[in-house]
């Protein structure tokens, strides 16, 4: 999916048979090779000796080493390996030993990229854990299982809000509340997050109009974006009827866009970036330090406001200023607004402002609100 966006479509297919031909001519005979789904091979490998499942895992490593030639393009891949073990030889239940297979990849999966793990009745609990989470997400929307809280964003110097994120929560009715950390992903892998991220957008549409008509002093909403939304290529549409709808002054609406996202930016991406923007929309790199961007790419993308990852304002705690700076330095050269997150002592927030960054969000001002605290927070 990712070579397509980057390189256009097509390029996705000739990887797929380029990959299956390497594997085909690179294994011997008693090796069976299968495609089994999307980017998934099946191997098998019979072992009459006990380090043959060993040998294959460490041949399959050197085998992506050299690059794929595609036309004018060079690429790299890597491999994620799940592996079973089974001691029957014949009558074996391949159905059931995919699914075991399956596990495990998923399992070497989490661990990294290029991880391999080998299948344990463990992993089976994780996924069937896994896919009942799936199916409560799928409803949870039409259940209005979802809302909103907003943390606001605080100038520190003038002692005002600029702003204020709006972050989902999931009311489970068992569960109780469930974190975004433990379900965003699993929207995102599911492409569920198509619908919620929609259904987030027009709701924190809706209540920005709101407080405008009530008169409340909230300068804009930041809303955040994955990167599967701006893919699917849904989301100017989204964007269109949630500030139509609501008729929302677009300048009251900032997109807040991981800097993960942006290592694999192809030139569609940047098209409907940069239309968002046009429209009047702010658009901020949330996360940053985080995705190892280069200088180079944050350069040619369209910003507003860069946020700096709460991980660097942690460091400020020891004293050790130089990369908080040096991100400073490159947002003001780069002519962007500084949001520092996750700034939750007053020293932090000194040494903030010392390197001249005034505009902060964090524990030290407030934790995400929902809407009945937030009216309190802002009338003190
Ligand atoms: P994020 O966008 O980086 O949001 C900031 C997170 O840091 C929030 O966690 C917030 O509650 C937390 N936080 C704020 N100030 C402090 C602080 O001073 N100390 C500490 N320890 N934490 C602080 P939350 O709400 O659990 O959200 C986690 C992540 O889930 C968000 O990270 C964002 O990536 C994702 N997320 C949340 N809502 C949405 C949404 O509507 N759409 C999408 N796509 N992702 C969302
Ligand atoms: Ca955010
Ligand atoms: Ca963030
Ligand atoms: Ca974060």
């Amino acid at each position: 999916k990712n070579i397509n966006h980057s390189f256009g479509y097509g390029y996705g297919d000739l990887l797929l048979q380029a990959v299956a031909q390497r594997l085909l001519e690179s294994f011997p005979e008693e090796i069976l090779v299968t495609h089994l789904a999307a980017d998934e091979f099946l191997l098998l490998v019979p072992f009459t000796e006990k380090e043959s499942i060993q040998k294959t895992l460490d041949f399959l490593r050197t085998l992506f080493v050299r690059p794929f030639q595609l036309r004018d393009r060079r690429l790299y891949i890597t491999a994620s390996s799940g592996v079973i073990e089974d001691a029957t030889y014949t009558d074996f239940d391949l159905e059931a030993l995919i699914q075991k297979a399956h596990s495990a990849l998923n399992q070497a999966k989490r661990l990294g990229s290029q991880q391999c793990a080998f299948y344990t009745p463990v992993l089976d609990q994780h996924t069937s854990a896994r896919l009942q989470l799936e199916g409560e997400l799928r409803e949870a929307l039409d259940n209005e299982e979802f809302f909103l809280v907003y943390q606001p964003q605080i100038d520190m110097r003038l002692q005002q809000i600029t702003g204020v994120e709006a972050l989902i929560r999931w009311q489970h009715p068992k569960r109780g509340l469930v974190s975004p950390a433990q379900f965003i992903p699993v929207a995102q892998e599911t492409g569920l997050i198509i619908e919620i991220g929609a259904w987030v957008l027009q709701t924190a549409c809706h209540q920005m109009r709101q407080w405008q008509q009530q008169g409340v002093a909230i300068p804009k909403v930041a809303v955040n974006v994955s990167g599967v939304q701006i893919e699917a290529g849904t989301l100017l549409a989204t964007l269109d009827s949630a500030l139509q709808q609501n008729q929302l002054d677009p300048s009251l609406l900032e997109l807040e866009i991981s800097e993960d996202f942006f290592i694999h930016q192809a030139d569609t991406v940047l098209q409907t970036l940069t239309s968002i923007r046009e429209q009047g929309v702010k658009l901020s790199i949330d996360d940053f330090g985080t995705g190892y961007s280069s200088l180079s790419q944050i350069h040619r993308l369209p910003l507003d406001i860069l946020k700096i990852d709460k991980s660097f304002i942690d460091q400020l705690a020891h004293q050790d200023t130089a990369i908080v700076q040096a991100i400073i330095g490159m947002a003001k050269a780069l002519d962007l607004e500084i949001i520092a997150e996750g700034v939750e002592t007053a020293q932090q927030a000194g040494a903030l402002l010392d390197m001249g960054c005034s505009q902060a969000q964090g524990y030290l001002y407030s934790p995400p609100l929902p809407l009945e605290a937030l009216a309190d927070f802002i009338k003190q």
